[in-house]
Parts: structure tokens; sequence; C-alpha cells
């Protein structure tokens, strides 16, 4: 039988970004920002204030009115403590101003005080020519009441919080967290801190995605580790009825135990099946009793970088959130590959000095050299590079967070 084309990667997930619009999470949730880290504005909001909310000084030293500079030395009329309301400036004086104090109406420059000279008589010159404007932060300079401020879909973190905070805004609406059944498959599976029987392994998948999972917002419902066996994994999948997405590892590939595979072609429906990518072959996406569904690889390495870069992306479209697909920078390749392959291959890479240092394990039975790397970088089917050639880099910092926004 011959071998079905594997499908290119950009493909795969150009499709699941379609059928993840198709089934948007569409309840929203008030929350106060101190519950709102990482989750996924409803709305776009506009600025309720000008921001500033009124001209301030950026230094500490004196406000003057420009048009009276050649009248110096001036005698100080006030003094402006950020805080406080001032009076306007006094015609033929100037006023002591700190940071953040707003700037008397009148005066139209702020002279840092290194640049003033305060005689005996306590009357003030500066020591370099006034500015207009100079060190004044402008009413409304960062955004004005009612220009765009932050638009749906974007994913709130501590930044952006702070922006929200700054125009006295303390609830938000934000799409509510996805629902995710984990489950890991395989015979040879025994719990973290068990003893292992002949031929058995630690489940590592499920906490590495259950992290995953929690780290892009979602809740997990965790089914814990399965045998090969199908009404096992029916059984199971019951209780994943009222979850938005079952993500499973392992049990995809081709083989006899391969249950997963078997469980879908069966009683659910296969969408999207072995893409041109390495490592992670046998990604799955489908449907059992129209829950979506992700398969992906048992071994530990492909399970990873699949779920980074195609369960992620699917998830946070899902989730409401804009700007899905992470931050690709160019680095330049510390190595040689010689050798085209014929799937889109991502490669653990650590950066030194600007350039991409190749991990020595590369294999899909590992995550260590995955912990030790700084990220991935992209290798484009068929391509062959030489040391010093630009790459694509995605670093792993990137991936485990739910946004390209803070
Ligand atoms: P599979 O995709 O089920 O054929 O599994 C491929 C490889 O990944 C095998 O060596 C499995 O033992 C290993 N593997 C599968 N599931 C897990 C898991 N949850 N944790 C660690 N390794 C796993
Ligand atoms: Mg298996």
């Amino acid at each position: 039988m011959k071998a079905s084309p594997l499908l290119a990667v950009d493909q795969a997930l150009g499709q699941l970004l379609q059928l993840a619009a198709q089934a948007p999470l569409e309840a929203v949730d008030q929350v106060c920002l101190e519950d709102a880290d990482g989750r996924v504005l409803a709305h776009d909001l506009v600025a309720r204030t000008d921001s500033p909310p009124w001209s301030n000084s950026a230094m500490d030293g004196y406000a003057f009115r420009l048009a009276e500079a050649e009248r110096e030395p001036l005698p100080v009329s006030q003094t402006i403590f950020a805080g406080t309301s001032p009076e306007p400036l006094a015609p033929g004086t100037c006023a002591r101003i700190f940071t953040g104090a707003p700037v008397p109406q009148g005066a139209d420059c702020v002279q840092l005080q290194e640049n003033c000279r305060v005689d005996a008589d306590g009357r003030v010159s500066s020591t370099v020519p006034l500015v207009f404007g100079a060190n004044i932060r402008v009413q409304g300079e960062e955004i004005g009441v009612g220009a765009p401020l932050l638009a749906a879909g974007t994913v709130l973190g501590p930044v952006a919080l702070g922006v929200l905070a700054a125009q006295g805004i303390d609830r938000v609406a934000v799409l509510r967290k996805p629902r995710v059944a984990l489950l890991s498959t395989g015979n040879e599976l025994a719990k973290a801190g068990a003893t292992l029987a002949p031929g058995q392994i630690h489940d590592s998948n499920r906490i590495v995605l259950r992290t995953l999972l929690r780290r892009l917002g979602c809740d997990v419902i965790d089914l814990g580790a399965v045998r090969d066996e199908l009404p096992l994994v029916r059984a199971v999948l019951d209780q994943a009825a009222g979850a938005d997405l079952i993500i499973s590892s392992g049990g995809v590939s081709v083989g006899d135990a391969d249950c997963i595979g078997s469980f879908l072609r069966e009683g659910g429906e296969v969408k999207l099946w072995k893409l041109a990518i390495k490592p992670g072959k046998p990604f799955t996406f489908g449907l059992i009793n129209t829950v979506p569904f992700i398969g992906l690889p048992g071994n530990p390495g492909s399970a990873l970088v699949t779920f980074l870069l195609l369960a992620r992306p699917y998830l946070l479209r899902r989730m409401g959130v804009e700007q899905v697909e992470p931050l690709r920078v160019p680095v330049v390749a510390g190595f040689d590959w010689p050798k085209a392959g014929n799937r889109q291959e991502y490669l653990r890479v650590r950066v030194e000095q600007g350039r991409a240092v190749l991990q020595a394990s590369q294999s899909s039975g590992t995550l260590l050299s995955a912990v030790e790397a700084d990220g991935v970088l992209e290798v484009p089917r068929g391509k062959t590079f030489r040391s010093g050639e630009r790459l694509d880099f995605i670093s792993f910092a990137c991936l485990v967070s739910p946004g390209r926004s803070h």
C-alpha cells in the first residue's frame, strides 16, 4: 500500500485554526484585575481618561514661563509636590516642582534642579537655556480619552493589567477558561513515584501537558493513564463528554497498540493525521462525540513539540486569542545542516551570542535536552544550510505562555 503524503505543518495549522474559529468559547466572566493574569479580554476597550490625566513634571526642578526667561533670576512663588493641586504660576515667578506633580497653569517648561542656580535671596536662574515643553509629560500624551486601549483577544499579563489599572479599571470582562480533558495511553505507563514492574516506564507526558495547559489558562480534567484496550479507552473518554477539548498522548502511530487511532476511526471522525513534522509525525486531530480531540504522539519530545506548535495555537484561537503564533526571531545557525529532510524539523538549540548551538540529543524520546535548550530552530522541509545562515528561532519561554502580549 502506498503511504499517503504527509500534510505540511502550515496547512495543518491553517486547518486547525479554522476549526478552532468555528468553536469559540463565547461565555464571559467578570474578574477583578488580581484574578485576570493570563485571561483573554472579551471586548475592545477604549480609554476612559486621558493618560496622564493632567500635565505633570517628569523631573525634580523648577517650572518656568518661557516668555519670562530673560527676567531670571525669578523668585519661587510656590512648591508643588506630587499629590497636590497647584495655583496658577504667578507672573514673574517660578515654582519649585517635583516628579509627578501637576504643572501649574501658565508654566510651559521645567528645568532640572541640577541646571538651576539659587541665589542668596532664593531667586532661581537656569544655567542652560530653557526649552518649551521640556520635562513636562503632557495631559493625554500616552493616550487620549476615547482612543482604543486594548483589543478583544488580548491576553492580559502584568503590563496590560497595569495599563487597565492606570485607567481606573478594576474589573474586566474575560472569555471563559476552556475545560480540557487529558489522558495518557500505554500499557507500559506507571504513575510518577510508583515502583516500576519489568517493561514499565513512568508517565511523564501527563505532567508536562497538564502544566502547559494550566499555563495557557485551561482548566484540566485529568483522566489519568489508560491501558491500550478499546473498552477501557471508551470508558475513560465517556468522562470527557462535557469537555471543550480532549488531549491524549500515545497510541496514534500505526501499530498493533494504536488504540486511540483505532478508537477514532471506529467511533469518531479523523480530520487530520500524519503531518510533515519532526518530531511528531503521528499528530492527529478529530472529533469524539462532537468533542474536538487532539492525539499527540507518545514520545515525550514529539508530544512536547506538537503540543507547542499545533495544539497551543489551536487552543488559544478557541480561547479567543488574536495572536496565536509564537514570535519567530531570526538567529544565525552555528552548525551545518547538509542533509535535506522531508519533514519540517524543530531542532532543540541554545542561543549563545546570537548563534544557535545544536543540543547534542535531538531524540524524540528524551525531554532532558529540551530543558537545557532555549527553544527550537525551525527548519523547513527540503532545506539545507551552512553555519552562518539565518533561520527562525522560537523560544520555549514564548511557547509556554499564552500570548505575545504581556
Ligand atoms: P506511542 O506513541 O504510544 O507508540 O509511544 C511512543 C513512545 O513514547 C514509547 O516509547 C512509549 O513508551 C512512550 N510514551 C508513551 N506515552 C508516554 C508517556 N505518557 N510518558 C512517557 N513516555 C511515553
Ligand atoms: Mg503507546
